[in-house]
């Protein structure tokens, strides 16, 4: 990882961007990869119809990337001005205790941040054409409003901003962030029936939880835990029932 951070040192403003560029890309199309390859799971329970995929989805989830690339970019010269400062010891346990306290900060912050979007007046409109998908299909996580995945940009660079992680702790975090998103948008449940009530007993975000968002846009506003949703009784009541 050192080697990597050496290289964005000396590397220029269009190596930034090519780097960028390929990072996000190569996000965008494993989380699709893996949506595709899901479909194939034998023994999927379907949560609902799919949503058809529009030729303005396509475009719009090539935009997110770009606004991904931006944030990335940003975060690489606020890194190389010094402001955001890398954590350089990484043993094994401290990286798996930095991606568990990044996961849980940006928990709490993407709830505010999604809770908000949904009863803020002038924050709705950026919301809205995520929740034009009614149900999911493999690009909902990336149909967003360009102001909104900025936003989402915006948060973890400032949380970065404040207490530093070590680099393969954020790469580690972003792994786990694109896989969450991507599970959290299919439009059927994989884990057997034991599995889902453990995921749920362990307040985990599931595929049901999220597309239950999809469908009453007033209830389960949480990623990748329901904890904020069960504090703050936004919790869908189907959810708790089958807990
Ligand atoms: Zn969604
Ligand atoms: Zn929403």
């Amino acid at each position: 990882m050192n080697t990597i951070l050496e290289v964005f040192q000396n590397a220029g403003v269009f190596e930034i961007i090519i780097f960028g560029l390929l990072i996000n890309f190569g996000i965008y199309l494993c989380s699709l990869g893996l949506y595709s390859v899901l479909d194939y799971f034998p023994n999927k329970q379907t949560l609902g119809d799919r949503q058809p995929i529009l030729r303005s989805d396509i475009v719009l989830s090539l935009i997110t990337v770009l606004c991904n690339t931006l944030v990335f970019i940003l975060g690489v010269y606020l890194w190389k001005f010094g402001l955001i400062k890398l954590n350089q010891e990484s043993s094994f346990l401290k990286i798996m205790l930095e991606v568990l306290s990044l996961t849980l900060v940006m928990d709490l912050l993407m709830y505010v941040f999604h809770r908000s979007v949904h009863f803020l007046r002038h924050f709705k409109q950026f919301h809205e054409r995520h929740h034009e998908h009614e149900s999911t299909n493999l690009l909902s996580l990336f149909v967003l409003h360009p102001i909104e995945s900025i936003g989402f940009g915006l948060m973890m660079l400032g949380v970065l901003l404040f207490f530093p992680f070590s680099a393969i702790g954020i790469s580690f975090y972003l792994i786990l962030n694109s896989l969450w998103g991507t599970i959290g948008h299919l439009n059927y449940s994989i884990l057997p029936e034991s599995w889902l009530r453990l995921a749920k007993k362990g307040y985990l975000c599931t595929s049901e939880f999220h597309y239950l968002h999809h469908q009453n846009p007033g209830y389960n506003f949480g990623f990748y835990t329901s904890i904020w949703d069960l504090i703050f009784k936004t919790i869908h009541p189907s959810f708790i029932r089958k807990q």
